[in-house]
């Protein structure tokens, strides 16, 4: 191991290197975005009319075109009459779900507003999604995430508590770790006893179809599991194409039990009179079926997947030595995530700031951005290029072995 002196010797020079790169957001690379490029040129302006005669030009059709939900229910596995399509952004549908339970209540429960709500939070998780907590005051409880998903002896402990209405799920590659929940995981989920009654899964699927291995992974079906134990209004499924098509002008979808789409409709309804359906038959002549789907994030795969390599074969080269430094190899998804020794990652991330290699703040994947042991960094390779990619990484590197020794 090289002292300190010779580390900041290091570390002065990639200073000096002048660089200005960033890993911080999950963002598809424009090589990416190009892919869907013959999108714009779609419908036409010859094709005026959806498959059952819907002038898409005009109001209406509020749950959304349905040759769109056939599609996407068979890659999302959902029954199409039980999806329900969004604007461009699932996020946008996530708040908007817990905007309408807090003022109106869900199926089974009233009005959230008033009573004082908890959510559980797997973490490291999405940090959006804790925004949205955050910003309605609900409090956030950290439950720790396994490889298998969240720790559920945790999760049970806490749904004795009549006050936990929701929970965060990312269930497939998820963001920042990228493990796929098992299928007993799911399972239990769906099925456990929970003190509310109108307790609610946020089940994000944002990475349904984003592998990054020919070992793509399937998790299981989290609305018939939840039927079958009874609770078919639990889950609340989630998912875009923002990633897939164009990230702000995609389509995201909502999935749920009979009486959630009935419940969803009646709030859409009363902020909109219909949704892009020239946005949404484009995306069903751009993709118009599963298989469709799978060859376009085939190609997704090969501009992002070298920028992974890179990432996990540079960390390997310059930190496999260093102790307390791990990092997993996600099989899908959009990022990585770094743990460094307790008490680190700030001072790795502003390391990497002042040599201009922006990261996400450290503390950002945890409730309140405040990682408790200060370990853990997410890494985003997508957006950058290659060569950038590869040059941020060697960066921060530096400042790892720099943060580490420094704290030693
Ligand atoms: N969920 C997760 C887990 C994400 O990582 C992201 C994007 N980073 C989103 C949702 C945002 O999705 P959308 O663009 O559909 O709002």
């Amino acid at each position: 191991m090289k002292d300190l002196t010779a580390l900041r010797d290091e570390y002065q020079q990639l200073q000096a290197t002048g660089l200005k790169l960033d890993l911080t957001r999950g963002k598809p690379a424009p090589a990416q975005l190009d892919l869907s490029n013959a999108l714009l040129d779609l419908p036409g302006s010859a094709e005026l009319k959806a498959a059952d005669g819907t002038d898409i030009r005009n109001y209406g059709g509020l749950q959304g075109l349905a040759e769109l939900r056939a599609i996407w229910g068979d890659v999302l596995g959902i029954p199409a009459g039980q999806l329900v399509t969004g604007g461009n952004s699932s996020l946008a549908l996530m708040h908007d779900c817990v905007v309408a339970a807090l003022l109106t209540g869900t199926t089974d429960g009233p009005a959230w507003a008033g009573q004082s709500i908890k959510f559980l939070c797997p973490a490291p998780g999405y940090d959006r999604h804790f925004a949205i907590c955050e910003r309605f005051g609900i409090e956030m409880i950290t439950v720790p995430l396994t490889d298998d998903g969240p720790d559920l002896d945790e999760v049970r402990r806490h749904l004795a508590d009549p006050q936990v209405k929701g929970m965060w799920c990312v269930p497939k590659y998820s963001n920042p770790t990228g493990i796929s929940y098992s299928a007993e995981t799911v399972a239990e989920l769906a099925a456990m006893p929970a003190a509310a009654p109108d307790f609610r899964l946020f089940w994000d699927n944002a990475y349904a179809v984003h592998h990054l291995t020919d070992d793509e992974v399937e998790i299981a079906d989290v609305l018939k599991l939840a039927a079958n134990a009874g609770n078919p209004d639990r889950p609340f499924v989630f998912a875009s194409t923002s990633k897939i098509t164009l990230a702000g002008s995609g389509i995201s979808f909502f999935g749920g039990s009979a009486a959630n789409v009935k419940w969803l409709l009646g709030h859409l309804g009363k902020r909109t009179i219909g949704p892009d359906k020239v946005n949404e038959l484009r995306h069903a002549r751009f993709l118009p079926d599963a298989d469709a789907v799978r060859a376009h994030m085939r190609r997704h795969r090969e501009i992002i997947q070298p920028k992974f390599d890179a990432v996990l074969s540079i960390l390997d080269e310059e930190l496999g030595d260093e102790k307390g430094v791990t990092w997993t190899r996600p099989a899908g998804g959009y990022f990585i995530s770094l743990d460094v020794p307790d008490g680190c990652a700030r001072r790795v991330v502003e390391l990497a700031a002042e040599a201009g290699v922006k990261l996400t703040p450290a503390g950002a994947t945890f409730p309140y951005g405040d990682d408790p042991a200060d370990r853990n960094i997410r890494l985003a390779p997508t957006f950058p290029t290659l060569d950038d990619v590869e040059a941020a990484t060697r960066g921060l590197a530096v400042c790892v072995r720099l943060a580490v020794s420094e704290r030693a």
